[in-house]
């Protein structure tokens, strides 16, 4: 007596159907309702609409085999290039792709060709080889993309579930070939529970990636939003607390930073002449400078409306006040070009090292703030440096007032 299955291809069809008319909805509603990702959340509701469609088929491969198989072909291909017109969207690859609509629409071809000569075998051959090539492609698409960025780990198993569709297509076509092969996927004409729950699993597998590789796109770009000033594109507030504290925390191991805080001059001014619109774009114009003024190891963070911040690890009082002088004379020397005009900027900088001791950073902003607001004091345009911590302790912050060029 051989052993019975768990499940008859039948209940498992149903419990097929199911999954997939749920999974539909939880597209749409993720696409719709959440606008996550609209474009990539409609083609895979498209994917799993179109392997509910495929469950239907099992009649219409017993009444009429060729057509049955020429049906069951198109759906595979177009629920496989379904998934994977998702996943490029997920991946942001480049829009107009054309590689998988071509291969779908050949293999469509070749399918209906197969269908008009009654080769039904043919047919699922080709279906078999374009989702070879369609899953293939969407592994190079997730190497070129992400590689780098994913734990390798997490890129692999992102990428597993496509490679077992490709091989589940290719053996499956194949088996049409074996005979000793065929039985196991089909019997009387249907499928068998085996051929189900494979394609099941498998489909489910991938589009599982594609949920996740969608969570962590959405993830990642709420740690941007955080992590980033939204005009400029420096760290935000948040972010340079973080920054400041992990700053000290290194300091306490023996690794010491400096800190420059900038206010911009007269910024009122640009808006209340040029608009708020050119005020946003001097804000941008300086960041873009002072960026190329630092190291990659320094951060720069916007912390309040026109006043920023920069880290500056592994500095000592003296590279911190060159650095600041090079991000002033940079600025001074470069005004910003707006409609054909040309609208100077300038900026105050105040300089210092780490309060002893201090483990908020409390301290040691109020310590760069001083000398922030001597530079404006000064006259603004200028830099402003602490003197050494001790000292400057006691003498609440004093240091040399540079003129315009002096480094
Ligand atoms: P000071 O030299 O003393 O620093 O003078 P100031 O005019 O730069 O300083 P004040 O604090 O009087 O003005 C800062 C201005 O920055 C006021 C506010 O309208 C403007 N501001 C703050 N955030 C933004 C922003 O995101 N975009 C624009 N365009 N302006 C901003
Ligand atoms: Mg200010
Ligand atoms: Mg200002």
């Amino acid at each position: 007596m051989s052993a019975q299955p768990y499940f008859d291809a039948v209940t498992l069809a149903q419990a097929m159907a199911i999954f997939n008319a749920y999974s539909v909805v939880v597209w749409l509603v993720l696409g719709e309702l959440f606008r996550i990702s609209p474009q990539a959340c409609r083609a895979m509701a498209l994917g799993h609409a179109l392997r509910l469609v495929t469950v239907l088929v099992g009649p219409l491969l017993l009444a009429a085999p060729v057509l049955g198989s020429l049906v069951f072909a198109w759906l595979s291909i177009g629920s496989t290039l379904a998934l994977v017109i998702a996943w490029q969207r997920i991946l942001q690859v480049r829009k107009g792709r054309r590689l998988p609509w071509a291969v779908a629409g050949l293999a469509a071809v070749v399918v209906l060709v197969s269908g008009i000569v009654g080769r039904g075998d043919v047919a699922r051959l080709a279906a078999g080889l374009c989702l070879v090539i369609l899953t293939a492609d969407a592994c190079v698409q997730l190497r070129r993309t992400l590689w780098r960025r994913l734990p390798l780990g997490v890129s692999l198993g992102l990428a597993l579930p496509f490679v077992g569709w490709a091989v589940y297509g290719l053996v499956r076509s194949a088996a049409f070939y074996v005979p000793a092969w065929g039985e196991h996927f089909m019997q009387q004409g249907q499928p068998t529970a085996l051929t189900i729950a494979l394609s099941w699993l498998l489909h489910a597998g991938v589009s599982l990636s594609v949920l996740i590789l969608l969570l962590w796109r959405l993830v990642s770009r709420v740690q941007t939003l955080v992590r980033l000033d939204g005009l400029t594109g420096a760290l935000s507030r948040r972010a340079f607390e973080s920054a400041l504290l992990t700053a000290l925390a290194w300091l306490r191991r023996g690794r010491p930073f400096a800190l420059v805080m900038i206010d911009i001059d007269f910024f009122k001014r640009i808006n209340d002449q040029h608009g708020h619109a050119v005020g946003d774009a001097a804000l941008k114009h300086c960041v873009r400078l002072w960026r190329s003024s630092l190291r990659e190891s320094d951060q720069l963070a916007r912390i309040g409306g026109e006043e920023f911040c920069v880290v500056l690890p592994g500095a000592d009082l003296t590279l911190a006040a060159s650095i600041a002088e090079r991000m002033r004379s940079r600025l001074a020397q470069t005004p910003l070009r707006w409609k054909g005009l040309s609208i100077p900027i300038t900026a105050s900088f105040g300089v210092a090292l780490p309060a002893t001791g201090d483990e908020t950073g409390d301290a040691t902003l109020a310590r760069v703030d001083a000398e922030l607001y001597r530079a404006k004091a000064a006259g603004r345009n200028c830099v402003c440096v602490a003197g050494e911590p001790a000292q400057a302790a006691e003498a609440g912050g004093s240091g040399p007032a540079l003129p315009e060029g002096a480094a």
